[in-house]
């Protein structure tokens, strides 16, 4: 037996002052996608925003539905939308953020293991990674470049198709 480790490595930030005016403009447009969030059930917004190589950028928002499992994540209503119109265009960033009136959130809320899947396909597909902000308002700011600091064993397997 083999004991293995894995590390992660992010960027933290205390505040968004603290980010370049692009990555804070893309955090500022997470907030302003949140409106649009359908989460009459859970109360919990989540609002992203995808940027494109062109400069578009692609908005997305959580939208449930009373039959549960039909709702799906603001990660994948926003990545969903640029595979279906934009599939040639290059995703470059990817900025997430989250609020509730049900309790205080005291750190960047992280995608769900689905999206994190689902964001490793598009970099797979577009054979580049995709730079990830994680933006907790009034809070810290997570970064990283590439979905695998947070999906260390994403599902990956060439030979089934895209490669
Ligand atoms: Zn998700």
């Amino acid at each position: 037996m083999i004991k293995k480790e894995i590390n992660i490595a992010f960027e933290d930030f205390g505040s968004i002052e603290e980010l370049n005016q692009s990555d804070k403009n893309l955090c500022l447009e997470a907030v302003k996608a949140m409106e649009n969030s359908h989460s009459p059930y859970s109360k919990f917004k989540v609002g992203v925003v995808v940027k494109l190589a062109s400069g578009k950028i692609v908005y997305g928002s959580n939208q449930e539905n009373v039959a549960y499992p039909s709702g799906l994540c603001a990660e994948r209503v926003a990545l969903f939308t640029v595979g279906a119109n934009y599939p040639d265009d290059k995703i470059i960033s990817i900025a997430i953020t989250a609020k509730t009136e049900q309790f205080e959130l005291l750190k960047p809320v992280t995608p769900c293991g689905a999206c994190l899947q689902v964001i490793a396909e598009y970099e797979q597909k577009q054979k580049d990674e995709v730079e990830v902000l994680l933006y907790c308002i009034d809070g810290a700011i997570w970064k990283t470049k590439g979905v695998k600091s947070f999906l260390p064993f994403m599902f990956v397997e060439d030979r089934l198709g895209i490669g």
